[in-house]
C-alpha cells in the first residue's frame, strides 16, 4: 500500500468522524525492517515517529539514528527499563509493577518518561495489558508516581477478518481515556487503523501497510 496511501486513508477516516486529521499521528512500526527499508518506505516522506517492539533491535537502530523520534511499543520486562530513556514515548506499560520499576529508574536518573498504559480491552488471555477493571486504580496510582508522565492509553485489538468487529474495542478504550482526561489514544494497526481513527485514535501504529505491497 505504502505510506502516502496510508496517510490519505487516515485523513479520510478522520474527516468522516468530524475530526481534524492533524490530531492523528502515524507511528511507523519498523520492527524487522532494515535502515535502508525504513529510509525508503518512511523517512523519505517525512520525519515520522518510529515504533519498535524489541529493546535489543531498537538499540542498534537508535545508535545509527539517535536524532529520530523513537517509540517503544512492545512487551517489557522490568529488567529492561534501564534501556528506555532514549524513547520519546512508551506505549506498552502493561502493569503497575512495570510502572513502578520505570518510575524508580527514572527518578534515580532524573528524567520523566512519557508513557501510555496498555489495556487488554478484549480480555484475550494471551495478550499483555491491564484488565479494563484495573484501569481506574492504575491511572490513579501512576499519577501519584511523580516521575512518570501519563499521556494516555494503548490497546491491541483482537485480530479479526472485518475491522468493524473491533470498533467496540476502540470505542471502549476511548471512553476510558475520556473518563480520566487522558489525551493520547494509541490504537489501530495495518488491519484496523481506519476504524481506530474514526473512534478517536491519536496515534496509529502501522507496519505492514507501509512496507508490503
Ligand atoms: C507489529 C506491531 C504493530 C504493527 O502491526 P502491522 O500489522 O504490521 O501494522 C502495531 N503495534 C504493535 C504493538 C506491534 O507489535
Amino acid at each position: 500500500m505504502g505510506l502516502l496511501e496510508v496517510l490519505s486513508r487516515i485523513e479520510a477516516a478522520a474527516k468522516r468522524a468530524g475530526r481534524d486529521p492533524s490530531d492523528v499521528r502515524l507511528v511507523a512500526v519498523t520492527k524487522g525492517r532494515s535502515l535502508d527499508e525504513i529510509h525508503d518506505k518512511v523517512l523519505r516522506y517525512g520525519d515520522f515517529p518510529l515504533g519498535e517492539n524489541r529493546v535489543q533491535e531498537a538499540r542498534v537502530k537508535m545508535a545509527a539514528w539517535p536524532e529520530r523520534e523513537w517509540h517503544f511499543i512492545g512487551p517489557l520486562q522490568r529488567n529492561k527499563v534501564r534501556y528506555l530513556r532514549p524513547f520519546r514515548l512508551i506505549h506498552s506499560v502493561d502493569s503497575l509493577k512495570l510502572a513502578r520499576a520505570l518510575a524508580a529508574r527514572a527518578a534515580g536518573e532524573g528524567y520523566r518518561p512519557r508513557i501510555l498504559l496498555e489495556v487488554n480491552v478484549g480480555r484475550e488471555p494471551q495478550k499483555h495489558g491491564l484488565d479494563p477493571s484495573e484501569v481506574d486504580e492504575a491511572v490513579g496510582a501512576v499519577r501519584e508516581m511523580g516521575s512518570l508522565e501519563l499521556s494516555g492509553l494503548m490497546t491491541l485489538a483482537p485480530l479479526v477478518e472485518d475491522p468493524e468487529q473491533v470498533r467496540g474495542i476502540f470505542r471502549e478504550l476511548a471512553l476510558m481515556a475520556a473518563k480520566h482526561g487522558l489525551q493520547e489514544l494509541s490504537m489501530g494497526m495495518s488491519g484496523d487503523y481506519e476504524v481506530a481513527v474514526e473512534e478517536g485514535a491519536t496515534l496509529v501504529r502501522v507496519g505492514r501497510a507501509l512496507f508490503e505491497e
